[in-house]
């Protein structure tokens, strides 16, 4: 079985927040999304981050740095959700200055709240001359969130993520945000976290974005990912270059599962590559037997 070993205080250290970024369709997520990946927010880097993995870190100028989810929309975090991976810290939840509080934005917030995650909203498209962020920010009073340029505690940052305006200032809202949450994890243990996403690649096989969340990842370890197990042969991070091992926080690519896993599957490490094996076989057999089950039904 997979035992959970509870951490000493002292073992915690301090990790990067990991963030989802939600909202109502067509009012920015992906713009966004795509802004932070490829413009240079990024301390120290040029070019940005080309390839899509599910999920990708940014250091900033102060060198801090964010995980984000790179899987817009809500459908992701429920579906997480629903396989019991909380993987968001705080989200970020964009409505469109152009528009009103619309009712995926409303979901988003929902969501979010159910799961005790904190808000941080971007208000989106300030470039556009129909722009109203104060439309938006009314109507989230309305809803009892209160900003704070309206008095409230509620984080909000009105933002263009096509033109950039305002994205770095949005960071470090998020930054100041997961401050208050004092996010710690383990390092110095056998990796545990959640599956991102998974695909077979014609060139390298499985290849599997995994979020690490405690303890640290490396070449070599025994890793059991829903119901597929595997050594793994590489690890690559969101530029595509090979790194050995990779700690809290940190999305990282991997080589070597024999299948691929589903999103939201935990993936733990093992000493011994039969006992992960041997989970993943049973996991297998028992789904069989109930999908047999629900067969006969
Ligand atoms: P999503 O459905 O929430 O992921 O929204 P997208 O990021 O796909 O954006 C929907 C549309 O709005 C696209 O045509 C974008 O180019 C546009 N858009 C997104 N952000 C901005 C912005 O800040 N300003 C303007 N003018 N258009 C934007």
């Amino acid at each position: 079985a997979i035992e959970e070993v509870e951490d000493k205080p002292e073992d915690l250290k301090p990790r990067a927040p990991i963030v989802t970024v939600m909202g109502h369709v067509d009012h920015g997520k992906t713009s966004l999304l795509d802004y932070i990946r490829k413009e240079n927010v990024i301390a120290g880097e040029s070019g940005g981050i080309t390839q899509h993995i599910g999920a990708y870190g940014v250091t900033l100028d102060n060198g801090q740095k964010i995980a984000f989810l790179d899987t817009p929309g809500h459908e992701a975090f429920t579906a997480m959700r629903a396989r019991g991976a909380q993987v968001t810290d705080i989200a970020i939840i964009v409505a469109a200055a152009d528009d009103d509080i619309m009712p995926q934005t409303k979901e988003a917030i929902s969501h979010a709240q159910a799961a005790g995650v904190p808000i941080v909203f971007a208000i989106n498209k300030i470039d556009k001359p129909d722009a109203k962020p104060e439309n938006i920010k009314s109507g989230l009073a309305q809803m009892n969130l209160l900003v704070e340029d309206w008095g409230g505690k509620i984080q909000s940052q009105d933002i263009s993520a096509k033109m950039g305006t305002g994205v770095k200032e949005l960071l470090e809202k998020v930054l100041l945000e997961a401050e208050l949450l004092e996010l710690k994890a383990n390092p110095d243990k056998l990796a545990q976290g959640t599956v991102v996403e998974a695909f077979l690649d014609k060139g390298r096989g499985y290849v599997s974005t995994i979020l690490v969340q405690a303890g640290t990842l490396r070449i070599g370890d025994y890793v059991l990912a829903g119901k597929n197990s595997g050594k793994i042969k590489a690890m690559q991070d969101e530029r595509g270059n090979d790194i050995k091992e990779a700690g809290p926080s940190t999305p990282v690519s991997i080589l070597g599962l024999d299948g691929a896993p589903q999103a939201g599957d935990k993936f733990n490490v093992f000493e011994d590559e039969r006992e992960a094996k041997q989970i993943a076989t049973k996991r297998t057999q028992l789904q069989r037997e109930q999908s047999v089950r629900t067969q006969r039904h």
